[in-house]
Formats: C-alpha cells, structure tokens, sequence
C-alpha cells in the first residue's frame, strides 16, 4: 500500500513538471491583432527629402549566450551565442548612432558576458560626433551606452529618446547619474515619422512599451529595418516563433503583440534587411554581404 502511495506522488510531480515545462518553455505565444507594415510608406517619408545615407557602420560592443530555450520557445538548454551591437549610419557629412549597447559596469553583472572596450570607446567617440542618436528600446543593453557616456551633458542633446522610452518601466533609472534623465527631452510622434532623410521610425510596442522599428534606405537603393529586440535571433522571424512564456514572464512583454510583429516582419519583401539586435550569424552574413561595414571608422 505504502509503494502504491509513493508511485502515485511521483507521478503527480513528474505531471506537474512536464506541465510546467511545456506552458513556461515549450510553448510560443499565438499572434494578437495584426501589426500594419506599410513599407510604401516607409519609402515615401525616408525619399521625401535628400541626400539618403551613404552607408550603415556596425561595432559589436559585446558577446554573451543565454540557454536556446529562453530564445526560442521549445529549443534545447544548449548555450546560443548573442552579441552587443551599435549601429551606426553615415552620409558624408553626418551620422546617427542606433543603439549604444551596455556600460562596462553593467556588462559585469551580465552573466558570461564579454565586452570589448575598444569598440566601446569607439562608439562613445561616435556618439560625440553624431547628429542624433535613436533606440530601437530602453532595456539597459541599448542604453547603457548613454547612460554612461563621459560627455552625457552635451551627448544628451543629441539623444532621440521617445516619451514612452524615457517614461517606461522597463528603463533602468539607475543606469543614469542622478538629474541625468532630467537632461533628456522627450521625442513624441504619434505612428511613424522621418527623423532625417532615409530613416523612418514607427511605433512598435511589445517588447517594451518604447520599443520602435528604425526604417533606413540608403542612396544606393538597400533598405534595412532595425527590430531590436522583437526577435532575439533570425530564426524568431523565419519560424514565426517567440520567445517562451517564461522569458516574457520576466521581462513583462506583451507576447501576443510581439507574436504579431514576428508574423509581419515574416512577411517583410526580401529585399528589406532585417537588423536583429543580438544575431551574431546575422551580424557575419550582414557583414559579409558588405550591406553593414564592421567598424566605426574613424
Ligand atoms: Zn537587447
């Protein structure tokens, strides 16, 4: 009688396991109401004025892994590789920065994590010298940058951090020095709008509530689109599968927001180039391809 007993509560617990993998880990969200991608008129706004950029610049500031499982919902706990980036767009006569990756100090609290200060500097050094400088979010790994730049009084000026950004839970207050926030002008627009001749940046929450989708068309005819974080890898988009319930438990996103993006950008035409934040197989085919340079030239 007293085996029966045991068996039985075995095998509740291996019942509540399996199910606590299968809705924390296994499953991807289903897609909300549809998101609208309107690339025609991305192109009208970024070609309504000239001259479009010349090319787009790349650092990786980074590399850190997270378990497959937590990129992909049901992948194995195998480690997949992830990168820091900072883009960076340039005409002959000005730049913008897109994302400035984490500060050193942060980048030490990230788990495994290696930054590489060169290309931090770098890319501080940029930012000095950029026109603007836009966020596809406000999580710390694409604010840390700024929130830690030697300069923020006069970089400050430059920064395009949108209202919900600089409003939104998810940013890291204490990343800034104290008043610092205080120094930041909020960018409001309600949609999409161009924020300089060949971009375009359109409201895209779920991820956070700041996130945005950066549209870039050079003068040479290639088309980008930054998504951030709405995808961690590629593959999120060309399986049309997110991130577990587990990931987006403790980040708060709103799954079935970020669910619908993946099936839009899916969607994307091909000769649109999608930008994901963290895709080191991306970056070398991106790299390799020449549609990003590798490097902050100087
Ligand atoms: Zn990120």
């Amino acid at each position: 009688m007293r085996i029966k007993r045991w068996l039985w509560a075995l095998a509740i617990i291996a019942v509540v396991l399996l199910s606590s993998k299968i809705y924390l880990l296994d499953s991807a969200a289903s897609p909300g109401t549809a998101f609208v991608i309107d690339t025609d008129a991305w192109h009208r706004l970024a070609t309504a004025s000239g001259p479009l950029p010349d090319h787009i610049e790349v650092e990786k500031i980074g590399t850190f892994a997270f378990p497959k499982k937590l990129v992909v919902a049901g992948e194995s706990f195998h480690l997949h590789p992830m990168v820091l980036l900072s883009h960076r767009i340039v005409w002959s006569d000005r730049s913008i920065i897109i994302d400035t990756g984490v500060s050193p100090a942060a980048g030490k609290k990230m788990p495994g994590a290696k930054l590489d200060e060169s290309a931090y500097n770098r890319m501080q050094a940029a930012m000095r010298n950029a026109d603007l400088i836009l966020f596809t979010h406000e999580h710390s790994d694409h604010m840390g940058g700024l929130a830690s730049s030697p300069d923020f009084a006069s970089v400050a000026k430059h920064a395009r951090v949108t209202r919900e950004q600089l409003n939104g839970p998810k940013l890291e207050r204490g990343d800034f020095a104290p008043g610092a926030l205080e120094q930041l002008q909020p960018f409001d627009y309600q949609g999409m709008v161009a924020v300089a001749p060949g971009v375009v940046v359109q409201k895209a929450p779920g991820h956070t509530t700041g996130t945005q989708l950066i549209y870039v068309e050079l003068k040479n005819g290639q088309r980008y689109l930054f998504v951030g974080d709405i995808a961690w890898t590629f593959e999120n988009i060309t399986r049309e599968r997110g991130r577990p319930r587990l990931a987006e438990l403790l980040m708060k996103e709103d799954r079935a927001q970020v669910a619908a993006q993946l099936q839009a950008l899916h969607k994307l035409p091909k000769e649109i180039h999608i930008i994901v934040a963290h895709d080191p197989l991306a970056l070398e085919h991106d790299v390799n391809e020449g549609l990003v340079k590798q490097g902050f030239a100087s």
